[in-house]
């Protein structure tokens, strides 16, 4: 089962999805702000749930805290209920990033702020603030790790004067997800140049993000595409695949899953494919300190939370919230004043000083999986 803290028991429960309450008996200072996550199937977004919940109530607001089940209609509906509702500011992680023009035109026309959260809302205006990461530097992030684990980079990023030539398949995320973009062009920045010079080789010849993708972030998707790839490359071949673009844990896993259903076991330091991720899920932690992922792109859930929250308050408080960029994330009508957080690199040498130092996972959760 998922954790559902994500931040070393800090967490308390998601509220049930579905449910159109929270206004009415909003605290008299700041009213109530409503907050749209996505999924509970992909860990984090319980963290940041819980984590921009109880950051909220502590500043002394009530929150109408929703999950949509990755269903668009469901998510638009719930914010659709926040509006009517009155809540004072919204903080949205979308499902998909270009359906939500007609709700963020009411909450407009209502005077409520809209903060974009994590996941740009493309194709409207009305998006005052964005909070996220640098998703093209995790996109980096996660290329290099690539080179490292197969040894065409050291450990200071430099080249190695390994020439392969190593084969790789590449993964990107759902294509509805503005993040899934910026993801796969930071990977692929990185990776162009060896791919160029065929120290890398993608036998699959499957190179494009749409042949890339995968619909909905859905981990079975993934496994089922890599199966699919490995009969129809690798299996009945001498080749072999020795490393897998994963951009996060959940495909991640899917990959492993696949390559262990085709025959290849054991760890890396055993010659398991290097395979790479994102979001520091517990299961994935797991699976990189036992040797077999290798890295993953840890996103301080509790930051971005904070930084959320910051927002929020600025707004009510009249102000417009500080930005630390204010070229990146156009969404196709305007460039979205944004705060962008830093991620870090982990692998098996960093579960410790990364994840455990900081609380984010305890020791016991790391041993366990879960
Ligand atoms: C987030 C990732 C997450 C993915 C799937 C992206 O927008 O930035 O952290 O793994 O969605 O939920």
């Amino acid at each position: 089962t998922l954790a559902a803290c994500g931040g070393g028991g800090a967490g308390s429960e998601p509220e049930a999805s579905g449910t159109a309450g929270g206004g009415g008996g909003a605290a008299e200072e700041g009213g109530t702000i409503g907050v749209a996550m996505p999924t509970q199937t992909t860990e984090r977004w319980i963290a940041d749930g819980n984590f921009v919940k109880e950051g909220l109530e502590e500043a002394g607001f009530e929150v109408d805290l929703q999950y949509a089940g990755d269903d668009i209609p469901t998510q638009s509906q719930q914010i659709d209920n926040m509006i009517t509702n009155g809540v004072s500011v919204l903080i949205i992680a979308a499902i998909d990033g270009t359906a939500l023009s007609s709700q963020l035109a009411a909450a407009a026309e209502a005077g409520i702020p809209v903060i974009s959260y994590d996941r740009l809302i493309r194709d409207s205006e009305n998006v005052d603030f964005y909070v996220t990461f640098d998703n093209y530097k995790v996109g980096v992030q996660q290329a290099t790790s690539l080179l490292t684990g197969l040894g065409i980079l050291d450990e200071s990023g430099a080249e190695t004067g390994e020439t392969g030539p190593f084969n790789i398949e590449m993964f990107a995320g759902s294509l509805d997800d503005n993040n899934a973009h910026f993801f796969w062009q930071g990977a692929q920045d990185t990776l162009a140049p060896y791919l160029e010079s065929g120290v890398l080789v993608v036998p699959s010849g499957q190179m494009d993000i749409e042949q890339a993708a995968t619909q909905g972030w859905l981990q079975e998707t993934a496994q089922k595409r890599m199966e699919d790839l490995l009969t129809a490359g690798y299996v009945g071949t001498d080749k072999k695949v020795q490393a897998v673009l994963a951009p996060n844990d959940g495909l991640a896993r899917g990959v492993i899953t696949a390559l262990q259903n085709n025959g290849y076991a054991g760890t890396i330091a055993d010659g398991f494919p290097i395979v790479t991720g994102q979001d520091a899920e517990i299961a994935s932690v797991k699976l990189i300190r036992d040797g077999v992922q290798y890295s993953t792109v840890f996103k301080d859930t509790r930051k971005l939370a904070a930084q959320a929250i910051t927002a929020a308050e600025a707004f009510l408080a009249g102000e417009e919230p500080e930005a630390n960029d204010t070229e990146t994330y156009d969404n196709g009508v305007k460039v979205v004043p944004s705060y962008l957080l830093e991620s870090d690199t982990v692998r098996a040498d960093e579960v410790q000083s990364v994840l455990i130092d900081s609380g984010y996972w305890t020791e016991e959760q790391v041993e366990a999986g879960v």
